[in-house]
């Protein structure tokens, strides 16, 4: 398909999920082949959102939209949007005046908001409000005098972005090990933060270690590690110790789908892989497998798994039953920016969620 911005010019192709050049042999396995379908998966909220948030742009302003990073660590959503006239960026100072930018799901910190209005940019900020929660517990507690401890990967934007809001305030722990060794300022006025899309028992594992060496360390008010993030890793404990091989779609820069791969291993998959497509499932992974777990990332959208089914089906594993552990429902309305058209009415998709 193509896509026309508004404005007579054509945008273009929209990519195609790849598809395989062979399709996968259905080779004779001992037991029934089937497979175990992680609920809930894919699509959370914060993504759901932030993907509108650059649709909805795209249409009120015509391309290009500039959008500061992944809008979602998804090769494929980045793609499609590429097609539709989103140019992605990795600094504000790449955004020629004047034009619009998007700020990602993982959130920004407040120089670079600043950045963008010396810049005289038009920013729409489509930072997760799950994200955006644990930029004000860092402000909060800063502002306590606390010194925050906040569990996460280094590098990773949303770290960046939430380091941003307390710089001389906060220590990184990136997991149990630095735990035991990094130094604080003040033992006596401790708080740990942690990153939405970490596995849960190694953030506990980290707080633990933590706590062992700073017994003044104080907890968040509510959980940091997300709803979303939670949740999938629930289900894929649930079905892991039955799976003879587990495939996470999601890409590698998506930190809770490398979690769920992980977190798999640990409660019994035999092997478990990432893949970004389904073409990237390798025959040789099928070798004697009998129960395939599949499930997906908070930012990938449900095309790639039914295709992943669609192919494993042709290996012969057509029986597929959904084990779900959780029921979501949760949706965000959309960035204040986008709330009201161009004649100032609220917007449909306001309150959040598609219209299909
Ligand atoms: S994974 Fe969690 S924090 Fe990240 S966008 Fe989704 S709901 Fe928000």
């Amino acid at each position: 398909m193509s896509i026309s911005n508004g404005r007579g010019q054509t945008l273009l192709e929209t990519p195609a999920v790849p598809t395989r050049r062979e399709k996968l042999v259905n080779s004779p396995v001992a037991g029934q082949k089937r497979i175990l379908l992680a609920a809930p998966r894919g699509y959370c909220a914060g993504v759901d959102r932030a993907v509108i948030a650059v649709e909805k742009a795209l249409e009120r302003y015509g391309a290009p939209v500039y959008v500061r990073k992944q809008i979602v660590h998804n090769i494929h959503v980045v793609r499609e949007l590429e097609a539709r006239g989103v140019i992605f960026v990795d600094e504000v100072e790449e955004v020629p005046k004047g034009s619009t930018i998007v700020f990602s799901a993982h959130g920004v910190s407040p120089m670079v908001v600043q950045e963008a209005k010396d810049r005289e940019l038009h920013a729409i900020d489509a930072t997760c409000p799950l994200v955006t929660k644990v930029h004000r517990e860092a402000v909060r507690f800063s502002g306590q005098d606390f010194h925050i401890l906040l569990i996460g990967h280094d590098g990773h934007e949303e770290v960046e972005g939430t380091m941003g809001h307390a710089p001389d305030h906060t220590t990184l722990v990136n997991d149990p090990d630095e735990a035991d060794t990094i130094e604080v300022p003040d033992v006596e006025n401790l708080i740990w933060l942690s990153q939405t899309t970490l596995s849960v028992d190694e953030t506990m594992e980290t707080v633990r270690r933590l706590r062992t060496r700073f017994p003044h360390l104080q907890d968040p008010p509510s959980d940091d590690i997300c709803y979303a993030t939670q949740n999938r890793q629930v289900a894929i404990k649930k079905i892991a110790a039955d799976c003879d091989l587990v495939v996470v779609v999601g890409s590698e820069n998506s930190s809770n789908s490398v979690r769920l791969v992980e977190v798999a291993l640990e409660y019994g998959a035999k092997a478990a892989y990432r893949v970004d497509y389904a073409s990237e499932i390798q025959q040789q992974w099928l070798d004697g497998v009998s129960t395939i777990g599949v499930t997906s990332g908070a930012s990938v959208p449900e095309v790639l798994v039914e295709q992943t089914l669609a192919d494993l089906a042709d290996a012969g594993y057509r029986d597929v039953e959904e084990i779900r552990t959780a029921e979501e429902d949760l949706q965000f309305s959309l960035p204040k920016e986008l709330r009201k058209d161009a004649s100032g009415q609220l917007d449909q998709r306001a309150l959040g969620g598609r219209l299909s």
